[in-house]
């Protein structure tokens, strides 16, 4: 039977630690302030942004809303930013995504300050983590790096298999687990992989983030194997009060009995996601990082 990972309490220690942080910067007068960019109403986005807003918020630190229409165009949007980039009370600035089709998401990333880029998606903040270099990390892959840790998981040649390629997730983890400091051995699998399962089961530590419910199943697993869900997968259920529940990219129940730890969903990944975002806008507001 697997320990089960909770990241809720993981995001509260983080949370905790932070306090002595804020504090000595509040001695200098400096509330760490987020700007937070939102456009159109998807309502996935709505949900990640109000919980965003709330845990700075607890934290005593500041957000900035910004709601444009679905229709804004992407020279609105581009400005909109030029003037927070500016603005010496925000110190981070975060556009949540995905964005309406007619903006492209590259450009609007690109013109973020790097000193303010608290999500870790500028060109800048990539080659930074992929030359080991120090910069801001991206939220959810840093997130499951600290709960990898914080489990005791171990990791110097491990092999660790992770499902999904994208920039915000596997791409950047792949890179972060490849690194000195963690010392695991890294595939990196995707739509191309041929026979997936034969790759997975020779993982001792497996990443699911493709955005698939339910697609690692206990046939694909080693016995004794630590899985971290990242997916977060909305499915039609008539008897939940919203008509749908969340679940992963793991099959939860199928794998408790036969893997070493396990992360659930929601309550794994997604707390930490939030808990490193808290920390990329204190490490902005604290200037470490100059892009
Ligand atoms: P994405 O941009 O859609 O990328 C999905 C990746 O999975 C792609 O690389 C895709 O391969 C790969 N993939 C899809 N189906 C596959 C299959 N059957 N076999 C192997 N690989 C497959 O997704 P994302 O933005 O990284 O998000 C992934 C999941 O994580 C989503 O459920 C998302 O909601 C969740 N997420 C959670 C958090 C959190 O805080 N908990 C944060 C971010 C994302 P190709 O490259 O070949 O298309």
């Amino acid at each position: 039977m697997a320990v089960i990972i909770d990241g809720r309490a993981a995001a509260l220690k983080l949370q905790d630690r932070l306090k002595a942080r804020l504090a000595a910067l509040r001695e200098r007068g400096i509330v760490p302030s987020l700007a937070v960019i939102l456009v159109g109403e998807n309502p996935a986005s709505l949900s990640y942004v109000g919980a965003k807003e709330k845990a700075l918020a607890e934290a005593g630190m500041g957000s900035r809303d910004f709601r444009l229409p679905e229709a804004a165009t992407q020279g609105e949007l581009l400005s909109l930013i030029a003037e927070l980039n500016a603005d010496p009370l925000i110190h981070g600035i975060l556009v949540q995504l995905p964005l309406p089709p007619h903006i492209s998401e590259d450009s609007v990333i690109a013109a973020i300050d790097p000193a303010k880029d608290v999500d870790g998606f500028h060109p800048v903040s990539m080659g930074n983590l992929v030359l080991g270099r120090p910069g801001f990390l991206p939220c959810t892959p840093h997130g499951v790096l600290v709960l990898l840790r914080d489990y005791g998981i171990p990791l110097a040649g491990a092999h660790a298999v992770i499902l999904g390629r994208s920039n915000i997730v596997g791409r950047p983890l792949a890179n972060l687990l490849a690194r000195r400091e963690q010392n695991a051995t890294v595939t990196l699998c995707h739509t191309g992989t041929r026979d997936l399962a034969s790759i997975t089961r020779q993982a001792d530590i497996l990443i699911a983030a493709v955005g698939k419910p339910g697609l690692v199943t206990a046939d694909m697993i080693k016995e004794g194997a630590a899985v971290i869900d990242v997916g977060v997968n909305r499915v039609p259920d008539p008897r939940a009060k919203k008509g749908y529940r969340l679940r992963g990219d793991v099959d939860f129940e199928g794998l408790v009995q036969k893997t070493s730890f396990i992360s659930p969903v929601p309550g794994g990944v997604g707390p930490m996601t939030i808990a490193m975002l808290l920390q990329n806008v204190a490490q902005a507001a604290e200037g470490v990082f100059h892009g």
